[in-house]
């Protein structure tokens, strides 16, 4: 039992002098016993230390799970009486190492909800801690959830402003960072200026805001926090770089693309045959789509109602009964690895081979280096 004891004795803070004096198990968890047998306490008014013992009530409060079992601790908490304050006062021994005044996990249960906290949240930590024979309600964890995100702002100097979605795409907030400990230090209820400026007016100590290029929040910084500079977060700097050389890109197009022409061989790739058969069906399929489009309006049919009869984009029948004479593409071909093959696949299709895999297979054989394409076949075939 001795042993026992001792183990048992060792689960607690050693500095508190801490004795299990009886352990109950029951279904699903085990309650022990505890008192402390320090024979005398500090006085928290004037630290003077004190044996006088004045009454004595019990606190219970849950500890680490151990092996599957819920634990409980019954503490003893014995009230001192203090003879040099005047008047005389009473007080309860603290256990700062075990448990926090009036709390109901110990301290080591307290620093397990705040870690899972930071990790995956107040919501996620309550569906995690399910599995664990602990106590906790959704708030306790969301009041831990506050008090880690939210460290006192004041004092912070360089600041981060930025919207976050409640719900995206309905409602909104605003974040706000201390950039110089890289932590949130508030968030506001939504990302409308007038918050913003009232938080701004509320710190004069900020000195520098970094922010995005909403000119909602250019204006609320303006007004709230006239002292600090504002400047563009690197995000979006690189956001602004990126947009202005695409911009720059689209303008100068034509003058690329004869760059790009003059490092390109002279002559074009010239179709094979198949590729021109394949052309040729293409193109006369969609002949035979525009001239189904002006019979069935010559009938006296809407083009809505044809669009809807053929299954047709209202883009392509107003282009059909504008067209006159349906264009030919003259895209030039892709050059193509297989292009020293193109022979002998006309051979072969010619033959009636109407099987890509099988003319992959054969033009493997003669060296082709690449795997299926759907270039093997004439488009229409291959459908
Ligand atoms: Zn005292």
């Amino acid at each position: 039992m001795d042993t026992l004891h001792e183990v048992l004795s060792r689960l607690f803070p050693a500095e508190q002098n801490l004795v299990v004096d009886q352990c109950q198990v029951e279904a699903d968890s085990v309650c022990l016993h505890v008192f402390s047998c320090t024979t005398r306490q500090p006085c928290p008014h004037c630290h003077a230390l004190s044996g006088s013992i004045h009454s004595h009530y019990e606190r219970r409060f849950q500890d680490l799970p151990w092996g599957g079992l819920g634990v409980c601790v019954s503490l003893r908490v014995r009230r001192f009486r203090c003879r040099h304050c005047q008047p005389t006062r009473t007080f309860a021994e603290r256990f700062p190492e075990l448990v926090a005044p009036y709390a109901r996990s110990s301290a080591a249960v307290c620093r397990l909800f705040h870690r899972i906290v930071v990790m995956v949240g107040g919501e996620g930590g309550r569906r995690l801690l399910t599995s664990l024979p602990l106590r906790v309600s959704g708030d306790r964890l969301l009041a831990e959830q506050q008090r880690v995100l939210l460290p006192p702002a004041q004092g912070a100097r360089v600041i981060g402003i930025d919207d976050f979605a409640f719900k995206k795409g309905s409602r909104y907030g605003t974040v706000i960072a201390d950039l110089e400990t890289g932590r949130a230090i508030d968030l506001l209820p939504d990302r409308t200026g007038a918050t913003v400026t009232q938080w701004l007016s509320q710190h004069p100590e900020v000195e520098v805001i970094s922010r995005d290029r909403s000119t909602e929040y250019e204006r609320a910084c303006r007004e709230g926090a006239p002292q600090a500079v504002q400047v563009l977060d690197r995000w979006h700097v690189f956001k602004n770089v990126r947009e202005a050389l695409e911009r720059q890109l689209k303008r100068s197009q034509g003058t690329l693309d004869e760059v790009a022409r003059s490092f390109l061989p002279v002559s074009p790739r010239r179709r094979s045959r198949l590729e021109e058969a394949a052309r040729r069906a293409r193109y006369e399929r969609r002949c035979a789509e525009v001239a189904q489009v002006k019979a069935l309006a010559a009938q006296g049919l809407s083009a809505a109602q044809i669009a809807r009869d053929l299954h047709r984009s209202a883009h392509f029948i107003r282009f059909s009964l504008r067209v006159e004479q349906v264009p030919e593409t003259r895209h030039p071909p892709r050059h193509s690895q297989l292009d020293p093959y193109q022979g002998r696949l006309w051979e072969l299709w010619t033959a009636g081979e109407r099987n890509a895999m099988a003319l992959l297979r054969q033009v493997q054989q003669e060296g082709f280096p690449g795997s299926y394409t759907s270039d093997l076949l004439p488009e229409n075939e291959s459908r």
